[in-house]
């Protein structure tokens, strides 16, 4: 490849670091550089189009135009472009976005604690676990319990709840903690056992769980931490009444549930919340992405009244509550929130999605007779398909061959934007304002690129 010296690609290469990129690869291939959005469609510097088919990363649910998401930022900017909330410190955005996601959060959530990232709600919720078991007495209760394939962030402490994912940890010395386990995924697809129902199934992985504990010793384990929808390791579904046997079991012991809302919360499953959609009552959530349409990074830590009443006596104790990002609840980014929702309840977001989902759902559904994919599964505006060279058997390609990615690859040439999965599976997750027609010009895109990725496999 040559590239013009002074050109973007070129330019890219000299001077810039990618996350989750072969570098080496990179240096050769260059990047795909994005110059513009409208809608659900995003444009290269080429001026050729592509579907967001993955909302970015699962995060611009109003797609990349939304005028009064702009607005609300310049009006913030020109008003008071920043302040703190360190020591007291508030602003009237932080107030009200606080005030209006209590107001929607599921029960029995009562405070909202704001940062910048989905990594960083997650590596407080683990440090504030830990100041809440302390306070509470119980300096030994400090274990955590995330699901194989769970993407929780990549800080040293949530990078723990990650690790199974190896292309986070291997190389970086993870695990370098002994405070954290891992339980299977609940794909039942994929580990579901020869002869056993989907019910056993459950009873299994509820099983697996507090021997996990009990093998621990309950007095050790703190907290579990789970995707209402595993997004990144793969779009996992999970099955009917896992969540409730889940609950039983962590209440009996007396384990926090933490809800990682990133992906789920705000609509993506058909519901304000993914525990609304799973009938998940969490004792912490962590949310972020959707929260401002990723138009200015904020995530959010919200907590039940029983935790905070923890904290707080905790903290008149010591001093302070010790934790705090410069740019935690900064107002241009609480602006940009707080308008991202009064837009998803003025524009009934969440109705729309309940009401293109059945179309979204059945052409991903209807996927499953492609020669390619093994398991079609969604739910609400997410989905997942797992690539296989053996439909009966389930068996699946060689990892060298990077399936998904050859599928995702021929996708972008017909001009659709996916991401490849761990397990050999593709993640479908788009804007959230997409139409019925625009959902099918995705699946036709997406079929397109199978057949070509089918013309291509040994
Ligand atoms: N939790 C979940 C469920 C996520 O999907 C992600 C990112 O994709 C994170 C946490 C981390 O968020 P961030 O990339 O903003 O740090």
């Amino acid at each position: 490849m040559t590239l013009a010296p002074n050109s973007l690609q070129a330019r890219d290469i000299a001077y810039t670091v990618h996350p989750y990129t072969n570098l080496r690869q990179h240096e050769q291939q260059g990047p795909l550089v994005i110059t513009g959005g409208k809608g659900i469609y995003v444009t290269d510097d080429d001026g050729k189009d592509y579907i967001e088919g993955l909302a970015g990363l699962w995060c611009t649910s109003l797609g990349f135009s939304e005028k009064r998401l702009v607005e609300a930022a310049r009006r913030q900017m020109e008003r008071m472009p920043y302040t703190h909330t360190f020591a007291g410190r508030s602003s009237e955005p932080v107030i009200e976005l606080a005030e209006k996601l209590i107001g929607i959060a599921p029960a029995p959530i009562r405070k909202a604690y704001f940062v910048n990232s989905g990594s960083e709600a997650i590596d407080t919720a683990i440090k504030l676990i830990w100041y809440y078991q302390n306070a509470r007495g119980l300096p030994q209760k400090k274990k955590i319990i995330a699901r194989q394939r769970a993407y929780h962030g990549i800080t040293l402490a949530g990078g723990h709840l990650t690790a199974s994912l190896a292309y986070t940890s291997s190389g970086f010395d993870l695990p370098m903690m002994d405070r954290f386990r891992h339980v299977t995924a609940p794909s039942y697809y994929r580990y579901g056992l020869e002869g056993e129902s989907e019910a056993q199934f459950v009873d299994r992985l509820a099983d697996e769980l507090e021997q996990l504990i009990l093998a621990e010793g309950p007095e050790t384990v703190a907290a579990f931490f789970a995707e209402p929808v595993q997004g990144a390791g793969g779009v996992i579904v999970p099955p009917k009444g896992y969540f409730e046997k889940v609950q039983a079991i962590l209440k009996k012991y007396d384990v926090l549930f933490v809800a990682d809302e990133v992906i789920c919360g705000f609509g993506r499953t058909g519901n304000w919340w993914g525990c609304n959609t799973f009938d998940i009552a969490p004792d912490l959530v962590t949310c972020a992405k959707q929260l401002s349409s990723a138009y200015l990074p904020i995530a959010g830590l919200l907590m039940s009244d029983a935790f905070y009443q923890v904290l707080a006596d905790q903290s008149a104790n010591l001093g302070t509550l010790g934790v705090g990002y410069t740019y935690g609840g900064h107002p241009v980014a609480a602006a940009v929130a707080l308008e991202t929702l009064k837009i998803y309840e003025s524009d009934h977001t969440i109705e729309h999605v309940q009401a293109v989902a059945p179309r979204f759902l059945e052409r991903l559904r209807r996927l499953e007779s492609h020669p390619l994919v093994g398991e079609a599964r969604g739910v609400g505006l997410i989905g997942g398909i797992e690539i296989v060279k053996d439909k009966a058997t389930k068996e699946q390609f060689d990892q060298q061959l990077k399936a998904n990615a050859q599928v995702v690859a021929k996708c972008l040439a017909h001009g659709l934007i996916l991401r490849p999965l761990p397990g050999d599976t593709i993640g479908i997750c788009p804007p959230l304002i997409i139409s019925e027609q625009e959902i099918d010009l995705l699946f036709d895109r997406l079929e397109a690129g199978l057949d070509d990725a089918l013309g291509v496999m040994p």
